[in-house]
């Protein structure tokens, strides 16, 4: 299985591969090769449901994201403001 994900090693957003033996999930970022392991129980699979889901929004926020098919592709995303400029404060 793989996701989206910022990797916490390169600061990239890199496609992360997830691979079980169903006691321990291995998470590997496909372009630092960075990996680390946690247990493979109900939280982690919480986890994972989650950062998916939340990919969906910040796909939205982020069409960048979208280029980010292939083991090894890396994108850092610029920062955005959620601030929209308020009517009536043109000074
Ligand atoms: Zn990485």
């Amino acid at each position: 299985m793989q996701i989206k994900d910022l990797c916490t090693n390169c600061n990239f957003w890199t496609i992360t591969t997830i691979e079980n033996d169903g006691k321990i999930a291995t998470f590997k970022c496909t372009h630092c090769e960075n990996s680390f392991q946690m247990p493979w129980d109900p939280n982690t699979r919480l986890m994972i449901r989650s950062i998916r889901h939340s990919l969906k929004k910040r796909t939205k926020k982020y069409p960048e994201l979208v280029n980010l098919k292939y083991h090894g592709d890396f994108i850092k995303l610029e920062k955005k403001s959620d601030t929209t400029p308020k009517p009536g404060q043109c000074k």
